[in-house]
């Protein structure tokens, strides 16, 4: 029987099968380059794609594509197959260097945020050597980055991937103050995958889910998530042969899927590999939702990628577990026994918290997009506010080193007991920080404001670069010092309590706490509109450019893609409001009424009594007939209103300040209007055949 260590990777041109394929020295001359960021040198590139080529061939592939990350939400991949003519009027099979190592897809039809003004409408995409090219329906996808003819990135990887090298750097000189001179620092990333899944007729059925992946009609079903019953509950039948399916898909591709399990709402599942080094757990993350909507569909259902595709019931993020580790393999954020007397676990704790606090404004920047907007603060994702959350034992420690007083602390304790303070501490942190958006678990922080469809590209790149810059702050600081003891004591000490407003170990969902976070100077931006301007407040980006992760420019563009994006995916959901009322559920209510006014004429015509069910029901959906006339109507203007506005932010305003309370002010009688007509009469399967059709 074939095992899953058989087929593990097996289309994937992984270190395993480059080492077989490569001669030795083409081999580590590419291993300097992933490992060390050494240039490339052309003839590796033209020995690899040779290599490459064949070992696709031989799985039947005939096309190759480099697959990059433009600024939409979804991967792009241009297909080229590896065919030329050869002069006996037949074709050969070819893929030189060239090929691999760039492509020129056309820019033009990718968000630029008005950099495309400046530049031709050419783009370049560059094979990142770092990742791994895979094999999947018989293309050979190769990772790359992607940017314009004259050199603005206009992608997420670019920035990613210069992100990583600033911290590299950075934590390197940190790791040599301690005598270690490793050759690089790397992040990991586990990303923590939520979704639901419905059933594919059903959801067919639903203009509003095919056009914008969430209901934005809808009542509630009499039951919701109020039994705690989905959490790890049985996978139905389906679900589980899915499952099975999506582990077979990934493994293939040599992602870590490790985990899957019911998430809290009905129909919703949670999927999380083992983490990896950050740029390939973010290729494998986007592939990840990529391969789960393809075999959803394998098996009649529909993978919902939303954050919020039902009111009322929980939505999804992705939680981001996120640490710094050298190529030896220690990890900077393991505390180990006794964290208060390791003096480079301090550091590097305290750069985390300062760099979190100091750069608050671009991390809530990185998460913000209008799905998001429906979950932070709304009692089910961590709060708009970002806070640390380090648990009971780590935060005695940072107390200590606060007050200047020494700690002896609870590990005595722990090790009396036998247990090393690691275990303890996550014991610690598991149950009480479920409500924090950055909580420390044991060995990595977890940041959890992501939402499920982001590209997890950008939120990396924002808690790098502010960690690489606090970092480069700190060596600055410490490379002189004469006594690094001492100097290291008293910078910890300094920083921390100039940072500890950031710090807050209770429960992030309270009022109380949002006031008190105003209190301590934290920001709070609620929306989408009201977080992405600050991604060109001066100070982020000065940080940003002077590590060289982004030009000036760039962000500009950034800055007004994020805006647009925001826009366009509201109107999307609004027009689609104004059309299902039109066609569908407007046109429902009145042949529902017109055959309650035919029963009763019939009634009255044989003298028979029209009872208070008719007359009742008649007065109702009479009213909710002109409610929702009246708000279609009101939401038809602003869209029209929206759309002649031709600046990104004013237009982003707009939509918040009008177009979304015109969309509840429709959606309130229609729901109102759904739960009093009769079911077969409604156009749409309800919220409980969606939530509980799968399970059937
Ligand atoms: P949870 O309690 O949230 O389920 P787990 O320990 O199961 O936490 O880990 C969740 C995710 O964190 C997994 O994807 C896991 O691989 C990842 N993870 C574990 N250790 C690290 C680390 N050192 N750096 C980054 N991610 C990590
Ligand atoms: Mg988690």
């Amino acid at each position: 029987m074939e095992t899953v260590a058989d087929y593990f990777g097996s289309n994937v041109f992984d270190d395993r099968t480059q080492k077989a394929m490569l001669s030795t020295d083409v081999y580590q001359s590419l291993r300097r380059t992933i490992d060390e960021g050494a240039p490339l040198e052309e003839k590796v590139a033209n020995a690899v794609a040779l290599a490459m080529k064949d070992w696709a061939l031989e799985k039947g592939v005939t096309h190759y594509t480099h697959w990059f990350q433009p600024l939409t939400s979804v991967t792009a991949e241009k297909h080229d197959s590896f065919i030329e003519p050869s002069p006996d009027g037949r074709v050969i099979m070819e893929f030189t260097g060239k090929n691999l190592v760039q492509a020129e897809p056309d820019a033009s039809s990718f968000p630029s945020g008005g950099l495309r003004e400046t530049c031709s409408a050419r783009g370049y995409s560059v094979w990142d050597p770092t990742s791994y090219a895979f094999v999947k329906e018989k293309t050979l996808y190769i990772p790359a980055a992607f940017c314009s003819y004259t050199g603005e990135i206009l992608d997420q990887k670019a920035p990613l991937l210069r992100s990583m090298e600033a911290l590299s750097t950075q934590a390197k000189r940190i790791l040599k103050l301690f005598g270690k001179n490793v050759k690089c620092v790397k992040t990991s990333v586990g990303p923590e995958q939520e979704y639901f899944l419905v059933d594919e007729e059903m959801f067919k059925a639903r203009p509003d889910l095919v056009f914008s992946g969430r209901t934005l009609f809808g009542a509630p079903a009499p039951k919701g998530q109020e039994l705690d019953d989905q959490y790890f509950g049985i996978l139905p039948a389906r679900v589980k042969e899915f499952m099975e399916d999506l582990d077979r898909e990934l493994w293939s591709v040599g992602i870590l899927s490790k985990t899957e399990h019911n998430e809290v709402a009905p129909a919703q599942h949670e999927m999380a590999p083992i983490y990896n080094m950050t740029n390939i757990a973010v290729d494998g993350n986007n592939m990840s939702m990529e391969i789960m909507q393809k075999v959803a569909r394998r098996h009649g259902l529909v993978c919902l990628l939303h954050e919020k595709p039902f009111d009322g019931v929980n939505g999804s993020g992705k939680h981001n577990n996120w640490s710094m580790a050298t190529d030896e393999g220690e990890n900077l954020l393991s505390p180990g026994h006794d964290p208060f007397h390791t003096p480079q676990f301090m550091l590097v704790l305290t750069s985390v918290i300062e760099a979190v606090d100091t750069y608050q404004d671009l991390l809530r920047v990185s998460v913000a997009s209008a799905g998001n907007d429906h979950r932070l603060g709304a009692n089910e994702a961590p709060p708009a506010v970002i806070s640390v959350y380090l648990g009971d034992e780590l935060n005695r420690v940072v107390e200590h080193a606060m007050s200047g007083e020494e700690y002896e602390g609870h590990h005595k304790q722990s090790m009396d007991l036998g247990v090393t303070v690691l275990p303890k501490l996550k014991q610690d942190t598991t149950d009480r920080n479920r409500t924090s958006p950055f909580a420390f678990t044991g060995n990595k922080f977890e940041f959890r404001m992501v939402g499920s469809t982001a590209n997890i590209a950008d939120v990396n790149t924002m808690l790098n670069a502010a960690v690489a810059e606090v970092m480069k702050r700190y060596a600055d600081e410490l490379e002189s010092a004469s006594d690094l003891d001492a100097a290291i004591k008293t910078l910890v000490q300094r920083q921390l309590n100039a940072h500890k407003r950031i710090i807050f170990n209770g429960n992030g969902y309270t009022d109380e706490w949002i006031e008190e976070a105003a209190r301590r100077g934290l920001s709070n931006y609620k929306t989408t509109p009201d977080a992405i301007p600050h991604l060109v407040d001066e100070e982020n980006v000065k940080m940003l450019t002077d590590l060289k992760i982004f030009t000036d420019v760039e962000l500009k563009a950034r800055c007004t893609i994020k805006l647009e994006e925001y826009t366009k995916k509201v109107l999307i959901e609004a027009k689609t409001m104004v059309e299902m009322a039109n066609q569908d559920i407007l046109p429902a209510i009145e042949n529902y009424e017109e055959e309650l006014l035919s029963l009763a004429a019939k009634k009255q015509s044989l003298n028979r009594n029209v009872g208070a069910y008719e007359t009742g029901l008649l007065d109702d959906l009479g009213e909710k007939v002109d409610e929702i006339y009246t708000a279609k109507c009101a939401l038809a203007a602003k869209i029209e209103k929206v759309s002649a506005e031709v600046d990104a932010k004013a237009a982003a305003e707009l939509v918040r300040d009008e177009i979304l309370p015109a969309m509840d002010a429709l959606r309130a009688p229609v729901d109102a209007a759904e739960v009093v007509m009769p079911k077969m009469e409604w156009p749409y399967p309800s919220y409980g055949d969606l939530l509980f059709g799968v399970d059937a």
